[in-house]
C-alpha cells in the first residue's frame, strides 16, 4: 500500500534500520491518510472538520474505512482502504503508537482550526507571519517532532533527540516553507494559499498579483522576503542534524535538507517560479544522495549551497534593503556555522565525490527523485 501512495517514501524508508520501518511507515499512512481529509475540497467542511480532530481515534476501530475521500485516486483508495492500515498500526509497540497517536490528534485539530479560518476568511487566510509558522508546525514540524521521538523510542537514538522540540520543528518548517515557496503556481491554481500576507502585503494587493506580474521587481522581492524567512531556519537545522548518532537516521534526514537548500538556492532571485514549476537538477541529486552520509559532508552542501546565494547578489547589495540585511546575516550564519566540516571535506586527501552513472541503483535514485523534486508536501 505504501508503494502505491508514494514510491519515493518507499525507497526512502528501505534505508532505515528494520526496527523504524514499521513505525515510519505507518506513521507516513496514517498522516498521508489525515492529509488527503485535509486537501479533498468537495468534502463538505461540517464532515471534515470533526474527521480530522477525531482521526486519531479511527486507529483505535478495527475496520473503519471511508469511502471517496482523498483528492486523488490513490489518496482514494488509500482511505477506502484504511481498515487495512488499522491492523498494522495496533501491532505495533505501545511507545510508537502513543507517539502516532498524539501527532495525529494534534495534527488533526490544527488542520481543523485552519480549514475552518479558510472557510471564513477565503483565500489569503494565513495572514501574519505568526500563523504561517503555526501552520506550518501543524503539518510539517509536528513530523519532526514525531519522528524525533519514534527515533529516541527505537533506542537507536538517545532520549535527547526527543527532547529538542524546536530544533525537530525548525527541520519540519524548512522543508514545508521550501515546498510552499516553489509552489506558489500550483498552489494558485487549486485555491489553496499559504504566502502569508503579512510578507506578500508589502509587495502587492492581492497574492494572485505576482503570477499575473512574473516580471515585476516587486514579484522578485517578494519572493526574496519568503525565501529570506524560510532561510532563518538553517541554524537549528544544522544543529539538529549534529545530534544524530545513527548514520541511517541521519541520512534519512539530512538528504531532504540538503534538497530543501538546492531548491531554495535554485528558486531565489528567480522569477521562473511564477511561470511553471522550478526544479534542481537530477544529476546533483543524485550526487548529493549519495554523498551526503556524514555531518562534514551536510556542512560542504550547506556551505556551498550558501555561497550561490551570495553569487546570485552580491553581499553589498544585500546590505542595501532590510529584508536583503536579513538574508544576508542568515546566509553568513549559515555560512559560519557550516565552514569548519566544509573545510575538512574541501582538504580530504581522497577528496572525491561519487559521481552518478547510469546503473540499475541510479536508475532508481533518479526515478525517485524526479517524483521527490515535486515532493510529497502536507
Ligand atoms: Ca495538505
Amino acid at each position: 500500500m505504501l508503494h502505491k501512495v508514494s514510491r519515493s517514501f518507499t525507497v526512502v524508508i528501505q534505508q532505515l534500520d528494520d526496527e523504524l520501518k514499521d513505525p515510519v511507515c505507518i506513521f507516513y499512512l496514517v498522516l498521508r491518510g489525515l492529509d488527503s481529509v485535509e486537501d479533498d475540497m468537495t468534502f463538505p467542511l461540517e464532515n471534515k472538520l470533526p474527521l480530522l480532530r477525531c482521526f486519531y481515534e479511527k486507529l483505535e476501530q478495527p475496520g473503519w474505512n471511508i469511502e471517496n475521500v482523498g483528492d486523488s485516486p490513490d489518496y482514494r483508495d488509500l482511505m477506502a482502504d484504511f481498515d487495512r492500515v488499522i491492523p498494522a498500526y495496533q501491532a505495533l509497540k505501545p511507545e510508537y503508537r502513543a507517539v502516532i497517536s498524539d501527532i495525529t490528534k494534534r495534527m488533526g485539530a490544527g488542520m481543523a482550526e485552519f480549514a475552518e479560518l479558510g472557510a471564513k476568511l477565503g483565500k489569503g487566510s494565513v495572514v501574519s507571519v505568526e500563523k504561517y509558522n503555526l501552520y506550518c508546525h501543524y503539518v510539517a514540524g509536528l513530523v519532526g517532532i514525531g519522528l524525533s521521538q519514534l527515533f529516541s523510542a527505537s533506542g537507536l537514538e538517545a532520549p535527547e533527540v526527543a527532547k529538542q522540540e524546536k530544533l525537530a520543528n525548525s527541520m519540519g518548517l524548512f522543508l514545508q516553507k521550501t515546498n510552499i515557496i516553489r509552489d506558489y503556481l500550483e498552489d494558485q491554481d487549486q485555491e489553496r494559499t499559504w504566502w502569508p500576507q503579512e510578507i506578500w502585503g508589502q509587495y502587492a494587493d492581492t497574492l494572485d498579483w505576482f503570477g499575473k506580474h512574473p516580471d515585476s521587481p516587486k514579484s522578485l522581492a517578494c519572493l526574496n522576503h519568503m525565501v529570506t524567512d524560510a532561510l532563518a531556519h538553517l541554524p537549528d537545522c544544522v544543529a539538529y542534524l549534529s545530534m544524530l548518532k545513527s548514520p541511517t537516521i541521519f541520512e534519512f534526514c539530512a538528504v531532504p535538507q540538503v534538497m530543501a537548500l538546492a531548491t531554495l538556492a535554485k528558486v531565489y532571485n528567480n522569477l521562473a517560479v511564477f511561470r511553471g514549476v522550478v526544479k534542481i537538477r537530477k544529476g546533483f541529486s543524485c550526487e548529493m544522495m549519495l554523498n551526503c552520509n556524514d555531518m562534514d559532508m551536510v556542512h560542504y552542501y550547506f556551505n556551498s549551497l550558501s555561497a550561490e546565494f551570495l553569487a546570485k547578489t552580491p553581499a553589498a547589495d544585500l546590505a542595501k534593503s532590510t529584508v536583503g540585511a536579513v538574508a544576508l546575516k542568515n546566509i553568513e550564519t549559515a555560512m559560519r556555522l557550516t565552514q569548519e566540516g566544509s573545510d575538512r571535506v574541501r582538504k580530504r586527501s581522497n577528496y572525491k565525490f561519487i559521481v552518478p552513472v547510469v546503473t540499475g541503483v541510479l536508475a532508481a535514485a533518479v526515478a525517485y527523485y524526479a517524483v521527490s523534486a515535486r515532493g510529497p508536501k502536507a
